[in-house]
């Protein structure tokens, strides 16, 4: 299938590694040119030439919190100035920490809502004006399956995003007209460095190894296994293509079969 991505350029939060990193990379196979963000510059600068090397696409790394705004701003600013244009917006940063509704104080939730809801708000905001300059565009927001059942002991993750959810489907029929669409994609267990931190946790409190737990964890999804990174990024790209162009409004899983809910 002729994907249409050739020459777009494209901006993914989040992306030094995980999900993200993975996202970046599918698209930059793609031909698309790619601008990637994380807090840690040497680390992004490192995934940018991995990125490179591998695809020969343009790749610009920019440091960039996505929990500040004027970081965000900069990111797009700088995303527009290094390919004089905005096709592809990927949402994504790293999840929130675990934890019960009585172990997060306001400062905890203030930064999760500021990390995983309002980065989206704030992102797209920077964004419009150049998406629509191109006629055109694509939003899609990395959540989480938390958003068709919620995961006990992950609170800010599981209110945090259903926001984005809410946003997603209003910004879907508002920017209709604009030919912008606007969807989200929610993994389920996908091994990533969050996962084994998560995991490694629990298998701790367990007495248990860390490969023991994701067996076990693989073993509660129907198709058995665990999502690799690329498993998510290919319904992402998917998502960014010119033959997507008619689907908007819509929250997909990636999750093996594992979310139990009918929608
Ligand atoms: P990860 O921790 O492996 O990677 C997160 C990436 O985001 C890294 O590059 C990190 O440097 C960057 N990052 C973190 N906070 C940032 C910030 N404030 N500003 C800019 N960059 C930041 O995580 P992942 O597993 O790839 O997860 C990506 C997203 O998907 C997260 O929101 C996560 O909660 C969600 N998710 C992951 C899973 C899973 O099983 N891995 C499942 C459901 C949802």
């Amino acid at each position: 299938m002729e994907l249409g991505l050739n020459g777009k350029a494209a901006l993914v939060g989040g992306a030094s590694k995980g999900i993200g990193r993975a996202v970046a990379l599918g698209l930059a196979r793609e031909g698309c040119r790619v601008a990637i963000c994380a807090r840690d510059r040497e680390r992004l600068e490192a995934t940018a030439d991995e990125l490179r090397s591998a695809t020969g696409a343009e790749v610009v790394a920019i440091p960039c919190d996505m929990a500040q705004p004027a970081d965000i701003q900069r990111f797009v600013a700088a995303t527009v100035e290094a390919f004089g244009r905005l096709d592809v917006v990927v949402n994504n940063a790293g999840g929130p920490p675990p934890g019960s509704f009585e172990s997060h104080d306001d400062a905890a939730w203030a930064q999760a809502l500021s990390q995983n809801l309002l980065s989206v708000v704030r992102t797209v905001r920077e964004a419009l004006p150049h998406l629509r300059a191109a006629g055109g565009g694509r939003i899609i927001n990395i959540t989480s399956v938390a958003v068709k059942e919620p995961i006990p002991g992950l609170i800010l993750s599981n209110a945090a995003r259903l926001g984005v959810v809410g946003l997603a489907k209003t910004l879907s029929r508002e920017l209709g007209p604009d030919g912008i669409t606007v969807n989200n994609v929610c993994p389920g267990l996908t091994l990533t460095d969050r996962m084994r931190e998560i995991y490694g946790g629990q298998a701790q409190a367990e007495g248990r190894s860390l490969d023991e737990a994701l067996d076990r964890a693989a073993q509660s999804i129907p198709l058995g296994r665990l999502a690799q990174p690329e498993d998510v990024a290919a319904l992402v790209v998917f998502l960014a293509s010119e033959p997507a162009r008619h689907i908007t409004g819509t929250t997909v899983q990636v999750d093996g079969g594992s979310t139990a809910a009918v929608m």
